[in-house]
Protein backbone atom coordinates (compact mmCIF):
# COMPACT_ATOMS: atom_id res chain seq x y z
CA UNK A 1 0.00 0.00 0.00
CA UNK A 2 1.51 3.13 -0.68
CA UNK A 3 1.04 7.00 0.54
CA UNK A 4 -0.78 4.83 3.72
CA UNK A 5 0.35 5.66 7.03
CA UNK A 6 -0.51 4.31 10.81
CA UNK A 7 -1.42 7.95 11.94
CA UNK A 8 -1.07 11.38 11.31
CA UNK A 9 3.12 12.11 12.26
CA UNK A 10 3.95 9.70 9.15
CA UNK A 11 3.59 12.72 7.41
CA UNK A 12 6.01 14.70 8.50
CA UNK A 13 8.91 15.91 7.08
CA UNK A 14 9.48 14.71 2.96
CA UNK A 15 8.00 18.19 2.24
CA UNK A 16 7.93 19.53 -1.45
CA UNK A 17 10.02 22.32 -3.12
CA UNK A 18 8.08 24.42 -5.80
CA UNK A 19 9.76 26.36 -8.07
CA UNK A 20 9.01 30.27 -7.84
CA UNK A 21 7.97 32.28 -11.36
CA UNK A 22 7.02 35.80 -10.19
CA UNK A 23 8.35 37.60 -7.41
CA UNK A 24 11.66 36.58 -7.63
CA UNK A 25 12.31 36.75 -11.77
CA UNK A 26 14.83 39.85 -11.79
CA UNK A 27 17.23 37.02 -9.65
CA UNK A 28 19.21 35.27 -12.69
CA UNK A 29 18.64 31.75 -10.47
CA UNK A 30 16.56 28.77 -10.09
CA UNK A 31 14.50 29.96 -7.04
CA UNK A 32 12.61 27.06 -5.23
CA UNK A 33 10.82 27.62 -1.98
CA UNK A 34 10.40 24.36 0.51
CA UNK A 35 6.75 24.64 1.58
CA UNK A 36 7.15 23.35 5.45
CA UNK A 37 3.00 24.13 5.29
CA UNK A 38 2.70 20.76 3.98
CA UNK A 39 3.61 18.95 7.49
CA UNK A 40 0.61 17.66 8.74
CA UNK A 41 0.81 20.72 11.92
CA UNK A 42 1.23 23.06 8.76
CA UNK A 43 4.64 24.45 10.14
CA UNK A 44 8.73 23.41 10.18
CA UNK A 45 7.72 22.73 14.15
CA UNK A 46 6.60 19.54 13.87
CA UNK A 47 10.35 18.42 12.70
CA UNK A 48 11.17 19.39 16.14
CA UNK A 49 8.12 18.26 18.21
CA UNK A 50 8.65 14.49 17.21
CA UNK A 51 12.36 14.66 17.07
CA UNK A 52 12.70 15.97 20.79
CA UNK A 53 9.67 13.89 21.74
CA UNK A 54 11.28 10.54 20.42
CA UNK A 55 14.97 11.65 21.66
CA UNK A 56 13.10 12.30 25.21
CA UNK A 57 11.84 8.77 24.84
CA UNK A 58 14.62 6.78 23.86
CA UNK A 59 16.32 8.28 26.84
CA UNK A 60 13.72 6.89 29.13
CA UNK A 61 12.71 10.21 29.90
CA UNK A 62 9.20 9.97 28.74
CA UNK A 63 7.10 6.78 29.69
CA UNK A 64 2.83 6.25 29.55
CA UNK A 65 1.07 9.57 30.77
CA UNK A 66 3.97 11.83 30.41
CA UNK A 67 3.67 15.58 29.79
CA UNK A 68 5.58 17.90 27.54
CA UNK A 69 6.21 21.23 28.49
CA UNK A 70 6.88 24.75 26.69
CA UNK A 71 6.51 28.12 26.15
CA UNK A 72 4.67 29.16 22.78
CA UNK A 73 2.08 30.64 21.03
CA UNK A 74 2.77 29.69 17.66
CA UNK A 75 3.53 27.03 15.71
CA UNK A 76 5.83 24.81 18.19
CA UNK A 77 2.94 24.82 20.44
CA UNK A 78 0.58 23.32 17.65
CA UNK A 79 3.60 21.00 16.58
CA UNK A 80 4.23 19.35 20.03
CA UNK A 81 0.08 19.07 20.96
CA UNK A 82 -0.17 17.03 17.35
CA UNK A 83 2.38 14.25 18.81
CA UNK A 84 1.21 14.46 22.17
CA UNK A 85 -2.33 13.38 21.03
CA UNK A 86 -0.94 10.48 19.59
CA UNK A 87 1.54 9.47 21.75
CA UNK A 88 -1.08 10.11 24.65
CA UNK A 89 0.68 12.56 26.50
CA UNK A 90 -0.22 15.44 28.45
CA UNK A 91 0.75 19.07 26.36
CA UNK A 92 1.35 22.45 28.51
CA UNK A 93 2.13 25.37 27.06
CA UNK A 94 2.83 28.58 28.79
CA UNK A 95 1.92 31.60 26.62
CA UNK A 96 2.07 35.32 27.28
CA UNK A 97 -1.71 37.43 27.86
CA UNK A 98 -0.88 39.32 24.29
CA UNK A 99 -1.60 35.88 22.50
CA UNK A 100 -4.62 36.30 20.48
CA UNK A 101 -7.79 34.59 21.19
CA UNK A 102 -7.65 32.54 17.86
CA UNK A 103 -4.34 31.41 18.78
CA UNK A 104 -5.40 29.92 21.63
CA UNK A 105 -7.78 28.37 20.52
CA UNK A 106 -5.95 26.02 18.12
CA UNK A 107 -3.77 25.21 20.76
CA UNK A 108 -7.11 24.11 22.70
CA UNK A 109 -8.57 22.19 19.82
CA UNK A 110 -5.56 20.02 19.90
CA UNK A 111 -5.91 19.33 23.69
CA UNK A 112 -3.60 21.76 25.14
CA UNK A 113 -3.26 22.97 28.41
CA UNK A 114 -2.73 26.13 28.00
CA UNK A 115 -1.20 28.94 30.73
CA UNK A 116 -1.87 32.65 30.22
CA UNK A 117 1.11 34.10 32.08
CA UNK A 118 1.93 38.45 31.55
CA UNK A 119 3.60 39.72 29.08
CA UNK A 120 4.56 42.68 30.86
CA UNK A 121 7.40 41.20 33.80
CA UNK A 122 10.93 40.35 33.03
CA UNK A 123 11.95 36.64 32.19
CA UNK A 124 13.33 35.98 35.57
CA UNK A 125 9.70 36.92 37.71
CA UNK A 126 8.27 34.07 38.59
CA UNK A 127 5.11 34.57 36.68
CA UNK A 128 6.85 35.23 33.57
CA UNK A 129 5.66 32.27 30.83
CA UNK A 130 9.49 31.61 31.03
CA UNK A 131 9.64 30.30 34.83
CA UNK A 132 5.39 29.27 34.60
CA UNK A 133 7.26 26.63 32.35
CA UNK A 134 10.32 25.75 33.60
CA UNK A 135 8.46 25.53 37.46
CA UNK A 136 5.46 22.85 35.96
CA UNK A 137 8.43 20.65 33.98
CA UNK A 138 10.14 20.44 37.09
CA UNK A 139 7.32 19.80 39.62
CA UNK A 140 5.76 17.36 37.37
CA UNK A 141 7.36 13.75 37.52
CA UNK A 142 7.56 12.12 34.32
CA UNK A 143 7.53 15.43 32.12
CA UNK A 144 9.90 17.30 29.74
CA UNK A 145 10.38 20.76 29.10
CA UNK A 146 11.30 21.44 24.92
CA UNK A 147 12.97 24.93 25.45
CA UNK A 148 13.52 25.06 21.60
CA UNK A 149 15.74 28.23 22.09
CA UNK A 150 18.63 25.97 24.35
CA UNK A 151 18.01 22.19 22.91
CA UNK A 152 20.42 21.05 21.02
CA UNK A 153 17.68 18.87 19.31
CA UNK A 154 16.44 21.53 17.47
CA UNK A 155 19.01 22.11 15.22
CA UNK A 156 19.63 18.16 14.89
CA UNK A 157 16.11 17.60 13.64
CA UNK A 158 17.06 19.62 10.64
CA UNK A 159 20.63 18.50 10.43
CA UNK A 160 18.64 14.94 10.08
CA UNK A 161 15.80 15.68 7.79
CA UNK A 162 15.21 19.30 6.24
CA UNK A 163 18.76 19.17 5.12
CA UNK A 164 19.08 15.91 3.36
CA UNK A 165 15.94 16.63 2.07
CA UNK A 166 17.17 19.83 0.63
CA UNK A 167 20.20 18.42 -1.12
CA UNK A 168 18.49 14.91 -2.40
CA UNK A 169 15.39 17.48 -3.55
CA UNK A 170 18.27 19.37 -5.83
CA UNK A 171 20.23 16.32 -6.48
CA UNK A 172 23.22 18.33 -4.94
CA UNK A 173 22.90 21.76 -6.86
CA UNK A 174 21.68 23.75 -4.30
CA UNK A 175 24.15 27.47 -3.85
CA UNK A 176 21.94 29.24 -1.54
CA UNK A 177 20.12 29.01 1.53
CA UNK A 178 18.04 31.73 2.52
CA UNK A 179 15.77 31.03 6.28
CA UNK A 180 14.33 33.20 8.52
CA UNK A 181 15.88 32.42 11.92
CA UNK A 182 13.90 32.25 14.98
CA UNK A 183 15.36 29.31 17.27
CA UNK A 184 17.83 29.26 14.22
CA UNK A 185 17.20 25.47 14.33
CA UNK A 186 16.18 25.07 10.89
CA UNK A 187 18.59 27.03 9.28
CA UNK A 188 21.25 25.47 11.46
CA UNK A 189 20.49 22.27 11.16
CA UNK A 190 19.92 22.40 7.27
CA UNK A 191 22.88 24.40 7.08
CA UNK A 192 25.68 21.93 9.26
CA UNK A 193 24.11 19.40 6.82
CA UNK A 194 24.03 21.14 3.49
CA UNK A 195 27.78 22.53 4.62
CA UNK A 196 29.31 19.43 5.29
CA UNK A 197 28.32 18.38 1.55
CA UNK A 198 29.53 21.58 0.10
CA UNK A 199 31.13 24.24 1.72
CA UNK A 200 30.61 26.54 -1.25
CA UNK A 201 27.14 26.85 -0.26
CA UNK A 202 25.85 30.13 0.69
CA UNK A 203 23.99 30.13 3.76
CA UNK A 204 21.89 33.23 4.29
CA UNK A 205 20.02 34.08 7.59
CA UNK A 206 16.77 36.38 7.66
CA UNK A 207 16.55 38.44 11.12
CA UNK A 208 13.69 40.90 11.35
CA UNK A 209 14.23 45.12 12.26
CA UNK A 210 13.82 45.16 15.97
CA UNK A 211 15.95 42.13 16.51
CA UNK A 212 19.61 41.64 17.80
CA UNK A 213 20.71 38.71 15.51
CA UNK A 214 22.33 40.52 12.74
CA UNK A 215 24.15 42.65 14.77
CA UNK A 216 25.26 40.32 16.85
CA UNK A 217 26.66 37.79 13.78
CA UNK A 218 28.41 40.98 12.76
CA UNK A 219 30.02 42.28 16.14
CA UNK A 220 29.69 39.24 18.51
CA UNK A 221 27.67 41.53 20.46
CA UNK A 222 24.30 42.74 22.01
CA UNK A 223 23.27 46.01 20.68
CA UNK A 224 19.92 46.62 22.61
CA UNK A 225 19.64 49.66 20.60
CA UNK A 226 18.43 47.03 17.87
CA UNK A 227 15.70 45.98 20.04
CA UNK A 228 12.20 47.11 19.10
CA UNK A 229 8.92 45.79 18.86
CA UNK A 230 7.57 44.29 15.49
CA UNK A 231 4.77 42.64 14.66
CA UNK A 232 6.55 39.66 12.55
CA UNK A 233 5.74 36.10 14.75
CA UNK A 234 7.99 33.58 14.68
CA UNK A 235 11.56 35.13 14.13
CA UNK A 236 13.77 37.49 15.19
CA UNK A 237 14.94 37.47 19.11
CA UNK A 238 15.95 39.81 21.92
CA UNK A 239 18.43 37.16 23.47
CA UNK A 240 20.70 34.53 21.70
CA UNK A 241 19.60 31.46 21.28
CA UNK A 242 21.87 28.67 21.45
CA UNK A 243 20.21 26.96 18.62
CA UNK A 244 21.53 29.40 16.73
CA UNK A 245 24.67 28.29 14.94
CA UNK A 246 26.14 32.06 14.29
CA UNK A 247 28.97 30.48 12.61
CA UNK A 248 27.13 28.40 10.06
CA UNK A 249 25.99 31.86 8.58
CA UNK A 250 27.46 33.44 5.68
CA UNK A 251 25.02 36.31 5.88
CA UNK A 252 22.13 37.73 7.69
CA UNK A 253 19.75 40.50 6.31
CA UNK A 254 17.30 42.41 8.39
CA UNK A 255 13.75 42.66 6.74
CA UNK A 256 11.05 45.35 8.07
CA UNK A 257 7.13 44.51 8.99
CA UNK A 258 6.00 46.07 5.82
CA UNK A 259 7.85 45.38 2.75
CA UNK A 260 7.26 41.53 4.65
CA UNK A 261 4.17 42.09 4.61
CA UNK A 262 3.58 43.18 1.19
CA UNK A 263 5.85 40.68 0.14
CA UNK A 264 3.64 37.49 1.67
CA UNK A 265 0.93 38.81 0.00
CA UNK A 266 2.09 39.45 -3.34
CA UNK A 267 3.49 35.53 -3.06
CA UNK A 268 0.19 34.61 -2.20
CA UNK A 269 -1.56 36.43 -5.50
CA UNK A 270 1.25 36.09 -7.93
CA UNK A 271 2.80 32.38 -6.89
CA UNK A 272 -0.86 30.83 -5.13
CA UNK A 273 1.56 30.14 -2.68
CA UNK A 274 -0.49 31.47 0.68
CA UNK A 275 2.57 31.01 3.13
CA UNK A 276 3.05 32.69 6.47
CA UNK A 277 3.81 36.17 7.65
CA UNK A 278 8.05 34.96 7.50
CA UNK A 279 7.13 33.30 3.97
CA UNK A 280 7.13 36.80 2.35
CA UNK A 281 9.95 37.85 5.12
CA UNK A 282 12.29 35.37 3.59
CA UNK A 283 11.72 36.42 0.18
CA UNK A 284 12.13 40.12 1.00
CA UNK A 285 15.40 39.01 2.41
CA UNK A 286 16.51 36.87 -0.64
CA UNK A 287 15.55 40.02 -2.79
CA UNK A 288 17.79 42.31 -0.52
CA UNK A 289 20.54 40.17 -0.44
CA UNK A 290 19.96 39.88 -4.38
CA UNK A 291 20.42 43.91 -4.46
CA UNK A 292 24.26 43.41 -3.27
CA UNK A 293 25.27 40.12 -4.49
CA UNK A 294 25.44 38.55 -7.95
CA UNK A 295 23.88 35.43 -8.78
CA UNK A 296 24.20 33.63 -11.69
CA UNK A 297 21.96 31.44 -14.01
CA UNK A 298 23.11 28.26 -12.82
CA UNK A 299 22.68 28.98 -9.02
CA UNK A 300 19.86 26.95 -7.72
CA UNK A 301 18.38 28.63 -4.32
CA UNK A 302 16.31 27.24 -1.79
CA UNK A 303 14.08 29.08 0.80
CA UNK A 304 12.44 27.86 3.60
CA UNK A 305 8.46 28.91 3.27
CA UNK A 306 8.13 27.88 7.31
CA UNK A 307 4.25 27.67 7.92
CA UNK A 308 0.79 28.73 5.99
CA UNK A 309 -1.17 31.61 5.53
CA UNK A 310 -4.25 30.25 7.48
CA UNK A 311 -2.52 31.44 10.72
CA UNK A 312 -2.38 35.01 9.52
CA UNK A 313 -5.76 35.43 8.08
CA UNK A 314 -6.77 38.03 10.54
CA UNK A 315 -2.89 39.74 10.00
CA UNK A 316 -1.09 40.03 7.00
CA UNK A 317 -4.00 38.95 4.79
CA UNK A 318 -6.72 41.44 6.17
CA UNK A 319 -6.60 44.79 4.59
CA UNK A 320 -7.65 46.29 8.05
CA UNK A 321 -4.51 45.28 9.85
CA UNK A 322 -2.43 46.24 6.69
CA UNK A 323 -4.00 49.94 6.73
CA UNK A 324 -4.24 50.05 10.98
CA UNK A 325 -0.38 49.51 10.19
CA UNK A 326 -0.24 52.11 7.81
CA UNK A 327 1.32 49.26 5.51
CA UNK A 328 -1.07 50.60 2.51
CA UNK A 329 1.30 52.69 0.68
CA UNK A 330 0.23 54.06 -2.54
CA UNK A 331 3.28 56.13 -3.61
CA UNK A 332 5.59 53.27 -3.48
CA UNK A 333 3.77 50.12 -4.06
CA UNK A 334 0.77 51.47 -5.56
CA UNK A 335 -1.27 49.26 -3.13
CA UNK A 336 -4.85 49.32 -4.04
CA UNK A 337 -4.02 48.15 -7.16
CA UNK A 338 -1.89 45.85 -6.36
CA UNK A 339 -3.32 44.21 -3.18
CA UNK A 340 -7.02 45.97 -2.81
CA UNK A 341 -8.89 42.62 -3.64
CA UNK A 342 -12.49 43.01 -4.84
CA UNK A 343 -15.56 42.67 -2.45
CA UNK A 344 -18.89 42.92 -4.01
CA UNK A 345 -21.56 43.76 -1.72
N1 LIG B 1 8.67 31.31 10.78
C1 LIG B 1 7.73 30.96 11.65
C2 LIG B 1 6.31 31.27 11.34
C3 LIG B 1 8.06 30.32 12.85
O1 LIG B 1 7.10 29.97 13.73
C4 LIG B 1 9.42 30.05 13.11
C5 LIG B 1 9.79 29.39 14.39
N2 LIG B 1 9.93 30.25 15.49
C6 LIG B 1 10.39 30.46 12.18
C7 LIG B 1 9.97 31.07 11.01
C8 LIG B 1 11.87 30.29 12.42
O2 LIG B 1 12.28 28.96 12.57
P1 LIG B 1 13.43 28.61 13.57
O3 LIG B 1 12.89 28.72 14.97
O4 LIG B 1 13.79 27.21 13.24
O5 LIG B 1 14.55 29.56 13.37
Amino acid sequence: MTNVYENILGLIGNTPLVKLHTVTQDIPATVYAKLESYNPGHSTKDRIAIHIINAAEKKGLLYPGATVVETTSGNTGFSIAMVCIIKGYKCILAVSDKTKKEKIAYLKALGATVYICPANVPADDPRSYYEVAKRIASETPNSIYINQYFNELNIDAHYQTTGPEIWEQTQGKITHLVACTGTGGTLSGSAKFLKEKNPNIKIIGVDADGSILKGFHETGEINKTDIHPYQIEGMGKNLIPSALLFDKVDQFVRVNDEMAAYRTREIALKEAIMGGYTTGAAVQGLLQYAEENAFSPSDVVVTIFPDHGSRYITKVYSDDWMSEQGFTNNDVHNYDAVFKTEEIK
